[in-house]
């Protein structure tokens, strides 16, 4: 088995009153037995329609998944489709009719109903629900299967586990591996070009997610002899070809990355901030656990409290308050006046007025000065005063990495 189709049967999960996490979980699910979905999709509570859909199903995928419409009401349709497409009678399951007979009181109409929800395909394996009533089934048809389960996610979920899993272990290729990495400072189409050859073809399989802030590169390679090279292969070229910094924990943001990568080398840090007024430390401190790495800072806007804390005034006079060489001597001030290894800082000019023929409003200059020696980087982002302030935070947060 590798390929599966998975449909989401239900009215009210097409209308997006439920939201399909069923898809996504089974998806998720299917992933670690080496299956890649290769389509799924919301269809009605309708005959016509699930008949439809699984026999496309058939045609195209080696499984089949159906999820919801198994319950007793006139609404559930799924098992008399699934007879439809598969050309395959259906029966009354005796031992499942004893066991909802069993668990209900016998009012009007319930014999009828119970009968109904007793229906099984011919042939089926059935696998025993642990939380409710309509068992999940099996079919085989062709090299193929349709495999049926119940909708609320609790059932679906126990018996996808218990019983699936395993069968599904039985009949899989093997696992997918999958590296996850991120990649800062570069934009989603610019990582893409670095890509390049990655991107073409099945195996590896690389996806690319932008996410505020970074972008997230997942590379599934499967468990054959091929795909442990071509594993390899794909990690050398992301950590090679991509020129920017790129880490091997995806999922998590620049300030989360940077307090890990501390903790682990045991280094603390500092700011002293200007343009960025603590946003730097904001944004560290917000992550649990920063106090593995962060120690604090000043908030020095204004050029006494600067030179309080440590800048010279011959800086300050000569270069100016927004200047390489200001940013240096903020980022070795504070790391000298904190005790820490690494002293971040920040200045520039985020508008809307103000700047100068040199130094253009959006201008900023950041800092990193650490135990082997200080970074210094220039920008100039012609964006408003929140966004080139953002903009610098990230920037200083990068340059400790240098
Ligand atoms: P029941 O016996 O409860 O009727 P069923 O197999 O007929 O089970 P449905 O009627 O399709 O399943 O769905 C039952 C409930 O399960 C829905 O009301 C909804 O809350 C949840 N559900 C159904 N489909 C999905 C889905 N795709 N994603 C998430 N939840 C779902
Ligand atoms: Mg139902």
């Amino acid at each position: 088995l590798e390929s599966a189709q998975i449909i989401a049967v239900g009215d009210e999960v097409l209308a997006g009153e439920t939201v399909n996490t069923n898809g996504a979980w089974m998806a998720q699910f299917l992933m670690t037995f080496g299956i890649r979905p290769s389509l799924q999709y919301i269809v009605p509570d309708s005959l016509d329609a699930i008949e439809a859909a699984v026999r496309r199903g058939l045609v195209e995928a080696d499984l089949v998944i159906t999820i919801g419409g198994l319950g007793p009401t006139a609404d559930d349709r799924t098992v008399e489709a699934c007879g439809r497409a598969l050309c395959r009678p259906l029966t009354v399951d005796e031992v499942l009719l004893e066991r909802i007979r069993s668990r209900h009181s016998h009012t009007a109409g319930w014999e009828a109903s119970a009968r109904r929800q007793a229906r099984v395909l011919e042939g089926a394996l059935l696998w025993p629900n642990p939380r409710g009533q309509a068992p999940g089934q099996a079919v085989a048809e062709g090299s193929g299967w349709v495999i049926l389960l119940p909708g609320p996610p609790r059932e679906m979920q126990a018996i996808a586990e218990t019983h699936m899993g395993p069968w599904l272990r039985e009949r899989s290729g093997g696992t997918i591996h999958r590296d996850a990495y991120t990649v800062f400072d570069l934009g989603e189409s610019a990582v893409a070009t670095h890509l390049g050859p990655l991107l073409s073809g099945h195996h590896p399989k690389t996806g690319i997610y932008a996410q505020p802030g970074r972008v997230d590169v997942r590379i599934d390679t499967d468990d054959s002899a091929m795909g442990r090279v071509l594993r390899e292969r794909s990690r050398a070229w992301v950590m090679t070809q991509i020129p920017a910094p790129v880490y091997e924990l995806a999922g998590q943001s620049r300030e989360a990355y940077l307090i890990e990568w501390l903790a682990e080398h045991a280094m603390t840090i500092a700011a002293m901030e200007s343009l960025t007024g603590g946003e730097i430390l904001a944004s560290l401190i917000s992550i649990p656990g920063a106090s593995r790495a962060v120690v604090g800072g000043v908030v020095a806007y204004t050029d006494a409290v600067k030179a309080q804390f440590g800048v010279s005034q011959a800086i300050l006079s000569n270069q100016g308050a927004v200047s390489a060489a200001c940013a240096e001597a903020m980022a070795i001030a504070i790391r000298e006046r904190l005790g820490v290894d690494v002293g971040i800082s920040s200045t520039g000019y985020a508008g809307p007025d103000g700047g100068d023929e040199e130094n253009p409003v959006g201008t900023f200059y950041v800092a990193a000065a650490g135990p082997h020696g200080t970074v210094v980087r220039r920008r100039h982002t012609p964006l408003d005063r929140q966004a080139v302030r953002r903009v610098a935070a990230h920037t200083a947060l990068s340059a400790v990495w240098e």
